[in-house]
This record gives C-alpha cells, structure tokens and sequence, in this order.
C-alpha cells in the first residue's frame, strides 16, 4: 500500500462502550438519612478546612458558609413557624413564594423538609406540590414521604393547610390540623399502602368512568318533533357511605396483598435456604470422595514401594542362593 493510501485512510475509530440506558431509580433518602448525610458532610468539610490550613480557599468558602448560616438563624423568636405554627425553637430564614411576607422564619424540622441541605453547597428545592406533601408525611410522623399524600389524606377527611394560613392553634407543631391522631392513622395506612404497592387511588378503566347513556324522548329542532335521543345520564358523585366502603375494600385489598407478600418473601428465603443446604451437602460429599481417593492413592503408592522392597528381597536371596549354590 502506498504512503499516500495510507494517508487517506480513516483511522480505525477507538472501540466506544455503548452504555446501556439503564433506568436510575427514584432516589429514595429518609429525611433522617438525608439529616446525616448533610451533617457527615459538614464534618468532612471542616475536615478539609483543617486540613488545607486557614488562608485556603475552602476554609474562605466554609467560613462565609457559617457566617450566612448564622446571619440566617435565629433563636426564640417572636413569631411561630409559618408552615407547622411551632412557637420559639431555632427559625432560619426562608425565601420563598409559598409565604405571604417573604422571607419568612420557619422551623428546622419544616426547613429540613423544604429544603433539604439547607446552608451547604449541596441544598435542594422541591416543586410546591411535592414540598406540601412532604410537609404532610411530617404533619402525620411519617418516617418516610409517599407520593401524593395529601390526596390520601382527603378521602379520609383530613384537609392539610399551613399555619399562617389558619387562625387556630397552640403553638404547638401542626396542632392547627385538629386531630393529629388521626393524621397518624392515616400515615400508617399510606405507609403500608405504599409497601404493597397501591397508589392513592384505585385504577379505574375508562369504560367505568364514562357516563351512562339512557334514550330520552326529546324535542329535536332540526326534526321539528320530538324524537328518542340519547342522553347521558349524570353521574352522582359517591355518597359518604359508598366512599367509606370503597375505602375499606381499599384497605382489606392492600392487608391481602401485604400478606401475600410476606408469604413470597417467607417462601423465597425457604428456597435459598433448601438450595444452601443443597450445596452443602454436595460439596462435603465431594470433599469426601477427593479424601477417600487421595487415600486410596496412598495406599497404591505403599502398596507399590512394598512389592518393590519384596522384589528387592527376593533378588538379594536369589543371589545369595546361586552365591551359595556356587560355593
Ligand atoms: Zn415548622
């Protein structure tokens, strides 16, 4: 091949991976997980301030951190936190669209919830209806948020407000909803709604939702008479009973569905138990055919070098007789 057609040559192009479009899964952080991450990375940015001694950029940058996190704290202050109306405790000021003067004081554990990483590098923001929702899960001491809970919460009854947004209450963390108690029924059921996988509301097919069509003998004015036509009927939306029914069918559906989970999981773990007992006994049973023929093989080898000694003998006699015959 010339120089010149090696020249032109498209260079083979270096082998590429090709990822795979694997679907990332909804990163799902506890709050307290969440609170212990953001305070191990406090701990790991002082760590790094030390470190890099006191004229370095990152201990510049942790210092302006701590001084904007002190100007935006405050301790007893006079007004109860807009969100869950908790009176004194440590406030830190917030910005935002959702509050009425903006900024506004609001409580750590409401903070931690709307913005969570609040006064490191690493915060996040939320859309509104998300951080309502979350803010619910707090309001009914959930351990963990579910998707859409203040919907759930409707059909049992249960309206979620803010604080400033409501005359009543005692200071006290959201004891302007009412019954709390009863917001920690309902987060217990979504809790173990959410575990077997129901959503907020039952799946309904189109054909269910569309409306009745009953034949009315109606005026047509095209016609000019009145003709059958058909009408669709109104739909009368579910009395409270119905809606308490459906609700308890709900509720039996996901203890059913709970149930059948755990007898999966029992009987998974079951399996893998049989299966590692199994393996067990199949390798000690071929640990103790590899002894028994590495002892068979000692017994061969001694067995060869006794015959051999025995061969041995027998010529040395054979020589000393045909020695002795000889004499
Ligand atoms: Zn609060």
């Amino acid at each position: 091949m010339s120089r010149r057609n090696r020249r032109i040559r498209p260079e083979a192009a270096p082998a590429t991976p090709v990822e795979a479009s694997v679907p990332v899964p909804e990163p799902s952080v506890s709050a307290d997980q969440l609170k212990a991450l953001t305070d191990r990375l406090a701990v790991l940015e002082r760590q790094q301030q030390t470190d890099a001694g006191p004229w370095s950029p990152v201990t510049a940058r942790r210092r302006e951190q701590d001084a904007w996190l002190a100007s935006n704290t405050r301790t007893d202050g006079p007004d109860a936190c807009p969100v869950c109306g908790r009176l004194g405790d440590e406030q830190r000021r917030l910005v935002g669209t959702m509050f009425r003067f903006s900024p506004a004081w609001v409580c750590l554990a409401c903070v931690d919830v709307m913005v969570p990483g609040y006064g490191t590098a690493c915060f996040t923001t939320r859309t509104m209806g998300e951080t309502l929702d979350r803010l619910a899960c707090l309001a009914a001491g959930m351990d963990r948020p579910t998707r859409s809970f203040r919907a759930l919460a409707a059909r049992y009854g249960l309206t979620f407000s803010l604080a400033k947004d409501s005359d009543v209450g005692d200071g006290t963390a959201w004891s302007h909803l009412g019954d709390l108690t009863l917001w920690r029924e309902v987060g217990v059921k979504a809790l173990r709604r959410d575990d077997a996988g129901f959503g907020v509301f039952p799946v309904v097919s189109a054909s269910v939702l569309r409306p009745e069509v009953e034949f009315k003998f109606v005026y047509d004015a095209s016609l000019g008479r009145r003709s059958h036509t058909p009408v669709a009927k109104p739909m009368d939306p579910p009395s409270a009973t119905q809606a308490a029914a459906r609700l308890a069918a709900e509720e039996t559906a996901i203890e059913a569905a709970l149930v059948d989970q755990e007898r999966q999981a029992a009987e998974r773990a079951e399996e893998a138990a049989r299966r590692a007992e199994r393996a067990r006994i199949e390798a000690e049973y071929q640990a103790a055919v590899r002894a028994q023929e590495a002892l068979f093989e000692q017994h061969r080898q001694e067995l060869r070098k006794a015959r051999a000694k025995v061969l041995e003998s027998a010529d040395t006699r054979a020589d000393f007789n045909a020695i002795v015959q000889g004499l």
